[in-house]
């Protein structure tokens, strides 16, 4: 007989006894009934419909039944559970549907919190989202020390809905309850138990025991205790919820994401009483739903998993040497150590080593613990001389844009390098089939393009030129999903998706600095829309003398024409005023490396946010009527990862169908007229189907 212990086992469940559906396993020992959540068909739990309507049934025996105690768990290795089945949220017309589904899924989950019996959600790995919302049901939650607990439902539009913002305000101190729904961050076990969301915290050794602590009464119930309670009365509420909304807009502005807000205003409303906020959290939830921000945001979440899909498997990639230790090869070797690679950074300049190592260290302290920490920083090994060439499974060249340079690198690495090594350019802008003419094994070349900042910014194109061999490029897209990035295979075509869509967008913005408008409302203007930064902060931060090249080489490459390169650019770039990394480039820059940016002069307008805007639109149009992307969710996805293009509109082309294509193509047609020729729109407008 399989013993409730048994299920306990980190270990997946087999051959086990008792009564199993089609996503509970259902065992009674004693005056104890368990409910082992196993969601049939999958590695990971999720809440959808089927799952809880089976639960459903199973809360039917459980009411009518003499059992005193009532254990939640989850037979899955990777956790309790990952939250809703996102799935189920796309589509989604009318607040009435939303209703009704949202309805019937909360009554299941506060049957649970009135059962007569005590209850425990005992917890591993993820319990985010619907499944934090099951364990905030129950009478108590003992956590596995590997957990982690959060809701990230703001980072798709949404909040909680299955009673997670009433439980959690009125379970611990509210402001630490909204400050984790606010963020979407997820908290440790050690962190849950700080806050008081769960009550234990322990290793799966003493899981058992904690749980009989729990109910036997040994366990103290945590709770927010008076502050938490005079958090809640009104007029703190009020002056907190105003606080929060001052916080909020910085990251999340009203005008393009309501979730956050809508969050604040339940808490603010009805944070006074349980009941209340239970039933607003319906409303405001089935409110949300079928918002167009909240739809695309969760068609974000589906393109990630997309890109995901194209670095799946293993690259047995272990050993990276990085050549050139500058604004890039810094951040890609620091990336690579602190995702366990081994990493040594190549640089004639000692100085460039010293910053590199330095600002590794910073991003180690950042991101990791002791003893991660340290063993981080012994794998990132400054090498003036390339001794690592030798050991390495991939090498990736981020030397200066000049041709030459680079040739001249890759013959010294292929002299020193392993016979199936493969090696990477990171360049924005060369040829890569000119660029590889000379080497001996073109085969095992690609192109590995990285964006700045690489800490930052999840997407890396992989590129194909003519001479890569399958394995190499299969390898590099791997290698791209091992160190936790997203892979987009791209042709080597010039600029290839993500600096050929951005740079007629940056140089429309130059040409209207040209012009005399101001830079800070041309950075206006495309935050407005939705950009994360402005064009002009852009260049600077990427740098001038890369947008130059950049731009040259498209100028000199595409046959579609190109905004003209401004003659102070070139000035400036010839002074050294390179942007952010020289402390001056468009912009000032002060020692906290921010613009210094004064006030706005007349406000952006639509015409100058059109003028930057479809130059980006018929940019990725092209590339697609090229094949230079698989498809255009592939783009969309990329220039979301890539340079943060608006994530509530759902990316360029699904925002340009969402207007129109016909509309997008005779705006062009009449900007064409009124401004130049580059604004001729791209053939595919009237041929793509909408
Ligand atoms: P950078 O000028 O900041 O750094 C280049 C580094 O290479 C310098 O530290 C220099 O000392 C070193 N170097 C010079 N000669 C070398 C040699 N023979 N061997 C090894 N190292 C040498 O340049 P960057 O901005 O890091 O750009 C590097 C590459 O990455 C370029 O191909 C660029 O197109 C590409 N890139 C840049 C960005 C960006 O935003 N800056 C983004 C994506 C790709």
């Amino acid at each position: 007989m399989t013993t409730a212990i048994e299920y306990l086992s980190p270990t997946p469940l087999t051959g086990v006894e008792g009564s199993r559906g089609i996503h509970w396993i259902k065992h009674e020992e004693g005056d104890r009934i368990w409910l082992i959540l196993d969601k049939g068909d999958t590695s990971t739990n999720t809440l959808d419909e089927p799952v809880l309507r089976e639960l459903n049934d199973l809360l039917d025996e459980v009411e009518q039944g003499d059992w005193k105690s009532v254990i939640f768990r989850s037979a899955k290795r990777g956790g309790f559970a990952a939250g809703a089945d996102l799935n189920q949220f796309r589509g989604v017309s009318t607040v009435a549907e939303v209703r009704a589904k949202i309805d019937e899924a909360n009554a299941v989950i506060d049957r649970i919190a009135a059962l007569k019996q005590t209850t425990v959600a005992a917890v591993h790995g993820a319990c985010v989202g619907g499944g934090l919302e099951l364990a905030l049901a129950c009478d108590f939650i003992v956590a596995r020390d590997d957990a982690s607990l959060g809701f990230p439902e703001v980072l798709v539009g949404l909040h909680p809905g299955l009673g997670g913002t009433a439980r959690l305000t009125h379970r611990i101190n509210p402001v630490e309850a909204m400050k984790l729904m606010l963020t979407g961050r997820s908290v440790r076990a050690g962190k849950a138990k700080k806050l008081g969301i769960v009550e234990a915290v322990v290793p799966e050794r003493n899981m058992a025991n904690a749980i009989e602590a729990a109910l036997s009464g040994k366990l103290e119930r945590s709770g927010g205790g008076a502050t938490a309670t005079a958090m809640n009365l009104f007029p703190a509420r009020k002056a907190i919820a105003a606080q929060m909304r001052g916080e909020t807009e910085k990251q999340a502005p009203s005008e393009h994401y309501e979730s956050p807000y809508a969050l604040i205003s339940l808490w603010e409303k009805h944070g006074g009483s349980m009941e209340e906020m239970l039933q607003a959290e319906r409303a405001s939830f089935a409110h949300l739903l079928p918002t167009d921000t909240t739809q695309n945001l969760v068609r974000v979440f589906f393109l990630r998993q997309r890109l995901q899909q194209n670095g799946k498997g293993s690259s047995n990639v272990r050993n990276v040497h990085v050549v050139g230790a500058g604004t890039m090869g810094a951040e890609i070797g620091a990336w690579c150590a602190l995702k366990g690679m081994n990493v040594t950074i190549q640089d004639p300049s000692r100085e460039a080593l010293g910053k590199a190592v330095a600002s590794a260290h910073k991003l180690f302290d950042r991101k990791l613990r002791d003893p991660e920490l340290l063993r981080a920083k012994d794998r990132f090994t400054p090498d003036l001389h390339g001794n690592g060439v030798r050991h390495a499974d991939l090498i990736i060249e981020a030397a200066p844009e000049r041709p030459e340079l680079k040739e001249k690198i890759y013959a010294q690495i292929e002299e020193k390098a392993k016979p199936d090594a493969v090696i990477a350019t990171n360049t924005s802008s060369l040829d890569l089939n000119k660029l590889f003419k000379g080497v001996k094994r073109p085969d095992r070349f690609v192109g590995i393009h990285f964006f700045n900042p690489v800490s930052k910014l999840d997407l890396v194109e992989v590129v194909r030129h003519d001479g890569s061999s399958t394995e190499a490029f299969e390898t590099a897209q791997r290698f791209v999903g091992d160190i936790g990035k997203l892979p987009l295979p791209v042709t080597a075509s010039p600029g290839f998706l993500v600096n050929r869509a951005l740079m007629p967008y940056l140089g429309e913005a130059l040409v209207m600095v040209d012009e005399g408008v101001q830079c800070e409302r041309i950075d206006k203007a495309a935050e407005e829309f939705g950009m994360p930064m402005g064009p002009i902060e852009l260049a600077d931060q990427v740098g001038l003398d890369i947008c130059l090249a950049v731009a040259e080489s498209l100028a000199r490459d595409l046959d579609h024409p190109m905004p003209e390169i401004p003659q102070w650019l070139r000035d400036k770039v010839e002074r050294g005023e390179l942007g952010r990394k020289t402390g001056k480039g468009v912009y000032d820059y002060g020692s906290d490396g921010k613009p210094k940016k004064d006030k706005l002069k007349k406000p952006a307008t639509e015409e100058m946010r059109k003028r930057m805007i479809l130059p980006l639109l018929d940019a990725v149009a092209s590339a697609i009527d090229e094949g230079v992307v698989e498809d255009r969710d592939s783009a969309d996805a990329a220039m979301i990862f890539g340079t943060g293009f608006a994530p509530f509109l759902g990316g360029p082309i699904h925002y340009a169908q969402s207007r129109g294509f016909e509309a997008v193509a005779t705006t062009m047609e009449r900007l064409e007229r009124e401004v130049g020729p580059r604004y001729k729109p791209s053939p595919w407008w009237r041929k793509a189907k909408e």
